[in-house]
């Protein structure tokens, strides 16, 4: 059976199981699965541990035998802009989809001042996270890490690359046998961390298991009911996307037929799905692009890691469907000004937000900012924090899989042969 396969039958399970739990009202499997979640927990550890040695190994060695450093502006160049443009198609599609469909106008205020009272103080704490986030001018000063080790030990992935990118570079300059001993070892680490992603792999399916099951186990099935249009508006927003937006990418970027390529991928989205991690699943996603795409490592570790990082469409869609939402449910007409607004500023936030669990909602918290809703952000940020989870799932899976078919478009381009017959690895190339 293909481990997609396993996925997803643990997750229909995890689902079931969960449902089960909780709309029956059983307490003592509910109980059961709420004690499942360290499981989830250990298992995100497992995978995030790989991440570090990973991203630099793959990285400093795919820099090094680039060859050209030409090669690397022209690929940053065509990945940065991918990545904007998805971004934006995101966001316009999710301010379409929700003056379409007015998902906020049909609450009552009762209702409405109900929901917001049961989140204020996760709101709150929401607010004061949002309020320590980095400005863009620090971003960028923070491109450049002092320390790359503290970097790793924070987690930072865009200093990491870079510095990962510069230091590839210099390698490649050195010459004769210390080059040759130094790619031999990162390469070395590169493939060890393949191994490792393949043992945890192993487990997925009984960890997305105790993941999904312990989530829906825990989740507020009569929030999602009064937030039923607002979950549905995003949900179908993200699915438009998915299958519009970058199906036509893949298609005519990448000249990649969608079907075959959202085959190959699948496992990336459902482990996106049940970690609601974009740098959780950057392990998942390097190995499927090279094992199942073709993609070199190159390109892959290159344009993966930043993408966890920076590329983040579904989020992006998802904040303008939200903001929408808030400003309908306040009975605040946006003008096209402050929609504009939402563009740039989603874009913005959705750059700006870390590949981790509801990373989102707190630069949520700056587009609402900016469109001066004021004393609303509070309120509208308990109202939708019931669903947040769910939504989070679905726009991570999004996330990555825009970053996926940036990878198979850069790889395109650059000439690469992408879904060979054989994949790279039974061809032995990888
Ligand atoms: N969880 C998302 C991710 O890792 C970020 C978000 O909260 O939207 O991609």
């Amino acid at each position: 059976m293909q481990l997609y396969t396993k996925i997803l039958i643990a997750l229909g399970l995890g689902v079931a199981t969960g449902a089960t739990a909780n709309l029956a009202e059983i307490e003592w499997l509910r109980g059961i699965l709420v004690s499942l979640e360290p499981v989830g927990t250990v298992f995100i550890r497992l995978i995030t541990m790989i991440v570090i040695p990973l991203v630099i190994s793959s990285l400093l060695v795919g820099t090094a035998s680039l060859g050209d450093i030409r090669k690397l502006g022209r690929i940053g160049s065509k990945t940065f802009g991918y990545y904007m443009l998805t971004t934006v198609l995101a966001i316009s599609l999710g301010l379409v989809v929700s003056n379409l469909f007015k998902p906020g106008s049909r609450i009552d205020p009762t209702t409405r001042d109900r929901l917001a009272a049961n989140f204020e103080g996760k709101a709150k704490t929401s607010i004061d996270a949002a309020a320590k986030a980095p400005t863009l001018k620090d971003v960028l000063v923070n491109l450049v890490p002092r320390n790359p080790v503290q970097a790793a030990a924070e987690f930072d992935l865009l200093p990491l690359i870079f510095f990962s990118i510069v230091f590839g570079a210099a390698v490649s300059l050195v010459d004769g046998p210390p080059r040759e001993a130094v790619l031999a070892f990162f390469d070395g680490i590169s493939r060890a961390s393949m191994i490792v992603i393949g043992w945890v792999m192993l487990i997925a399916p009984y960890a997305v298991f105790a993941l999904i099951a312990s989530v829906v186990a825990q989740f507020g099935l009569d929030l999602l009911r009064s937030l039923m249009l607002y979950t549905l508006v995003v949900a179908g927003g993200l699915l438009l996307h998915v299958f519009g937006t970058v199906g036509f990418m893949v298609y005519f970027a990448a000249r990649m037929s969608p079907v075959e390529f959202f085959k190959r991928i699948v496992e990336v989205p459902l482990f996106a799905f049940s970690t609601s991690s974009s740098n959780a699943t950057l392990p998942v996603s390097i190995s499927t692009a090279e094992r199942k795409l073709g993609i070199s490592k190159e390109i892959g570790s290159f344009v993966l890691p930043l993408g966890a990082t920076i590329n983040m469409d579904g989020t992006a869609l998802y904040q303008a469907v939200a903001v929408m939402f808030i400003a309908q449910i306040y009975g605040i007409d946006l003008t096209w000004t402050q929609q504009l607004t939402v563009v740039v500023t989603a874009t913005l936030a959705s750059v700006g937000a870390a590949g981790v669990p509801s990373a989102g909602l707190i630069t949520l918290i700056i587009v609402l900012q900016s469109i001066g809703l004021g004393n609303r952000v509070e309120a509208g940020i308990a109202l939708i924090l019931g669903v947040d989870r769910i939504l989070d799932m679905l726009r991570t899976a999004v996330n990555v899989t825009g970053d996926m078919s940036c990878a198979a478009f850069i790889a395109r381009t650059e000439g690469e042969d992408l879904h060979p017959a054989v994949s790279r690895v039974e061809a032995g190339t990888v």
